[in-house]
């Protein structure tokens, strides 16, 4: 076997980040992420678009941040997670979902400036190969916002599906994302914790919960 074939090979993304107001330390102007060969030129297009969608989401909490609003995505959020709303590694105690919305956003917030500057380890887009594939996207557990890289594994079947629009998967997105953040929720359970409600927010469209319009379950990862 030549070293090809043992060796994945990824190709490095830069996508760029949003100069929104009200962020103590600005941006660096991109993030940096790696995409398994693997995918074809549609599958990392979209990637792509959902990496760019959790950015829109984060430039529109910063820019209503700045002018007293919360942003549809943190309304939305703080009306249904109930359940762990810190991050492991956060100390004190987050009061109501409105303030947990913040701590997400600055984790967010950290976790992209800490990849775009360099100082986290660097985000692997992977495919799953031979190995079972996730549902949609899934994030291994982590904890340090400052230094846990991005990477994730994606389903490219779940990524070509036509039926499901960008916003469901940046949604799966989001949720695996924080767990790289340090959210999570317990073992098959996610109605009202943090890290589901805000994925399925986003898949909603930032709308309400319909009453008999069952729960997503795209974020299960
Ligand atoms: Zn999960």
């Amino acid at each position: 076997m030549d070293e090809a074939n043992i060796s994945q090979s990824f190709r490095r993304i830069t996508a760029p980040l949003p100069q929104s107001p009200g962020i103590e330390d600005p941006l660096p102007t991109y993030l940096t992420y790696f995409v398994d060969s693997r995918f074809t030129t549609s599958q990392r297009n979209r990637i792509h678009r959902l990496a760019i969608g959790i950015f829109f989401q984060l430039d529109r909490y910063h820019l209503d941040r700045d002018i007293g609003v919360d942003s549809p995505l943190k309304q939305c959020t703080a009306k249904y997670a109930r359940f762990n709303l810190a991050p492991v590694w956060f100390v004190d105690k987050v009061a109501n979902g409105n303030v947990a919305v913040d701590v997400m956003m600055n984790g967010l917030t950290r976790a992209f400036a800490a990849n775009g500057f360099g100082r986290a380890f660097r985000a692997f887009i992977t495919h799953p190969g031979t190995t079972t594939p996730p549902m949609a996207i899934r994030g291994t557990n982590a904890s340090d916002p400052d230094r846990s890289s991005l990477s994730v594994t994606i389903n490219p079947r779940t990524l070509s599906r036509i039926d499901l629009d960008d916003s469901t998967l940046t949604g799966s997105l989001l949720h695996s994302w924080m767990h790289r953040l340090g959210y999570r929720h317990a073992s098959g359970r996610y109605n009202s914790y943090l890290i589901a409600e805000a994925a399925m927010c986003l898949m909603r469209g930032n709308n309400k919960k319909q009453p008999g319009v069952p729960e997503a379950d795209i974020p299960n990862s």
